[in-house]
Formats: structure tokens, sequence, C-alpha cells
């Protein structure tokens, strides 16, 4: 059974959470506090955090940030907040998935699955990535579309590897300026929007209503999770 770890100092909230979770075969561990939850992470290895920005001492940010110095967990944050950049702050430091409270405890559940069944894909990755029309051969560097090759740059070559690897996954424009350049400078994310334009010009049938390539509206940008492309 997959096991939850709940870091959360809302006792009635970790009680419901709890009962849904384990109601859906999960076994789950929850802590009130940071430091508690960094160690019960430590020592239980559980598949997924749920994490609470908003904690007494130690908040879900520096646990997250704890968290990913040593490994890649999936961790899903609750915030309180709705602003834009805290949902930023929350990708950027690597949350899987963010939600906002209020929320049903269905729906934690299901993203739960979600994010588990997204990041515990077979580690064996598929180096030939097809959807529809479109292929990626990332081993050598080729992108096909309707049977021509298409000429990328480097750097959308990298994008587009990022993005279609994990497809329905919502990147941030700071993680994709990372994930092509090996670094990324706060300021330069808008050079991601002419990437992706000269990208969709290339690989879209239609750049007006672009199938491959979906724009999150004040966050980034992900991949189609259509299987029907
Ligand atoms: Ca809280």
């Amino acid at each position: 059974m997959p096991k939850i770890l709940i870091i959360e100092d809302e006792v009635e909230l970790v009680r419901v959470l709890r009962s849904y979770l384990e109601g859906s075969n999960f076994t789950v561990f929850s802590a009130g506090k940071g430091d508690h939850g960094l160690a019960l992470w430590a020592q239980e290895h559980p598949d997924l955090v749920i994490l609470d920005l908003n904690l007494p001492g130690m908040d879900g940010l520096d646990i997250a940030r704890e968290i990913r110095r040593k490994d890649d967990t999936p961790i899903i944050m609750l915030t309180a907040r709705v602003e834009e950049t805290d949902r930023l702050i929350g990708l950027e430091l690597g949350a899987d998935d963010y939600i906002t409270k209020p929320f049903s405890p269905r729906e934690v559940v299901a993203r739960v699955k979600a994010v588990l069944r997204r990041t515990g894909a077979p580690a064996a990755k598929n180096r030939v990535m097809s959807f529809g029309s479109l292929e990626i051969d990332v081993d050598a560097h080729k992108v096909i579309r309707a049977d021509e090759e298409v000429d990328l740059t480097p750097s959308e070559f990298a994008l587009l590897e990022t993005l279609a690897s994990q497809p329905g996954r919502v990147f941030s424009r700071l993680q994709l300026l990372e994930a092509i350049q090996g670094d990324a400078y706060e300021g330069y994310e808008r050079t991601i929007d002419a990437h992706i334009k000269n990208l969709r010009a290339k690989i879209e049938p239609d750049t007006k209503n672009p199938i491959y390539i979906e724009t999150v509206f004040g966050i980034g940008y992900r991949f189609s999770s259509n299987s029907d492309l």
C-alpha cells in the first residue's frame, strides 16, 4: 500500500484526510509540525507528501526545500492563500501539485492518485515519444511531424523534451528556463515565451489553436495529456 505523509497542523483536517485516504487503501502518517514531519519523512520513506504551506515553526516552503534537497518524493502543497505568486513559489520548489483550501477530501484523494500515476511511471524511459503525428526521438535528437523532420534549435528541443516527457504536468517559465540552460535567472522567464512561439510554429498544425503545447494562464506551459492527438 502506498504511504502518504500529511504535514498539517489543523487536527480536524488531518483526521478527515486520513480517513478518506485510508478508505482508498493508503497507509497514512501525519505530523503537525515541520521538524516532526521531516523526521517521519526520513524514517518512513513515504510515496507522497501532502504539505501545508502555513505551519507553525518551520513552514511548508522550508520543508519542501529540505525534501527536494535530498529526494524527489512527490509533494502536494496545501495552501490557504490563493495569490498567483504562492502557486508559483510552490511550483518553483518542485511541488507536483497544489490544492487551495477549502477543498473536498475526495478531490485530494483524486489528486494524490493522479500525482502518483504521473510520477510513478516506469523508470525506463521510452526514448522515442509518440503523440499522434508528432514523434520525438530523444537519443537521436530528432523530431518528426507528419513524416517530415522538423529542424529545432537545441533550446527548442530541450523545451519540447522537458514538456513532452511529463504530459499534463504544468511547468513554470522559470522551471523551463532551468531545464533548457541548466540555470535560471529571474527576469528572463519571458524568453521562454519566445521559444514556445517558435516551437509552436514548427510543430503545431495550427498555432492559433495549439494541440500539443498548452498555455496555463498565470503559471506557464504544459504538454497536452490528450491521448487522442
Ligand atoms: Ca496550517
